[in-house]
């Protein structure tokens, strides 16, 4: 059997996850999503 591991998204190391920048902006790395979509 094969045991379904918890889905990791990589919070984004920009904003950490939240979505916005330190500059109370829309991060433009995550594009505002909180995840790191650039696997860095
Ligand atoms: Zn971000």
């Amino acid at each position: 059997m094969t045991e379904p591991l918890p889905v990791v998204h990589y919070r984004c190391a920009t904003c950490g996850g939240t979505g916005v920048d330190s500059m109370a902006d829309t991060c433009r790395d995550c594009d505002g999503f909180g995840i790191d979509n650039h696997g860095a």
